[in-house]
């Protein structure tokens, strides 16, 4: 196995158990050194996915994968990308199946992904799902963390961030496409991935607790693939 494989440290064990009861057993931890962190972060708009995305990956050192920064940054940077999304941001609909996955794509053949990464805002839709799963079928496939919030507290905190497609009329639409597209993507994964569904109405600091948690047992019991 490579050295830069990230190992589940004993810290990180000692941190799941009750105090003063330390897991000290080798096998899981060998476990699931093997097992890269191919996470898919899962919720509507507003969910706070973006903000757990960025801790979780900071904190164990794997990229953060966002596709609606990736296609900001294309919009501001005037690139060939940006100017074939730049209105569909606008309305609040989907970019095309075809380019987010090739974008995606790509990104995932970058060498800092090996030990895993974060995505978040990809996929949104059952084909984007299907390819994703596909394309990582020899890299141990992804597991799934949703996020779950009431549907007053998103338009609350969507009204109160002030990005460019956070106008009423387009959260009401993005809202909508996340209904309709999106939502489903759940119940696919929860047929074929390990899926872990938490409360995201909680303050920030609870909900990353919950997801490291949440991570770390499931990778513990082995039901990450
Ligand atoms: P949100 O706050 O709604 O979760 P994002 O930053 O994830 O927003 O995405 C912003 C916009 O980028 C979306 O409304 C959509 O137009 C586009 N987009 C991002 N990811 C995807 C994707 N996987 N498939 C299609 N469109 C996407």
């Amino acid at each position: 196995m490579s050295n830069s494989v990230r190992r589940i440290t004993f810290s990180d064990v000692r941190s799941l158990s009750p105090a003063g009861t330390p897991q000290t057993q080798a096998a899981p931890r060998a476990a699931v050194a093997s097992v890269p962190l191919n996470l898919v972060f899962f919720g509507p708009p507003g969910a706070g996915k973006g903000t757990q995305a960025d801790r979780f990956a900071a904190r164990h050192g794997i990229p953060k994968i966002s596709t609606g920064d990736m296609l900001r940054k294309a919009v501001q940077d005037g690139t060939g990308i940006g100017a074939m999304v730049r209105d569909t941001l606008h309305r609040g609909a989907l970019v095309s199946d075809d380019l987010m996955i090739s974008i995606v794509g790509d990104r995932l053949e970058q060498s800092d992904t090996a030990n895993g990464f974060v995505l978040d805002g990809f996929p949104r839709t059952i084909p984007q799902a299907a390819t994703l799963d596909a394309l990582l079928v020899d890299r141990g496939g992804v597991s799934v963390v949703a996020l779950v919030v009431h549907a007053d507290e998103v338009i609350r905190r969507l009204a109160g961030r002030g990005r460019d497609d956070d106008e009423a009329y387009v959260i009401k639409e993005r809202l909508a496409v996340y209904a309709r597209e999106t939502q489903p993507v759940l119940e696919y994964y929860r047929r074929r991935n390990a899926v872990t569904i938490l409360d995201g109405n909680r303050p920030p600091d609870e909900v990353s607790d919950a997801i490291e948690r949440a991570v770390l047992q499931n990778r513990m019991h082995n039901r990450i693939i």
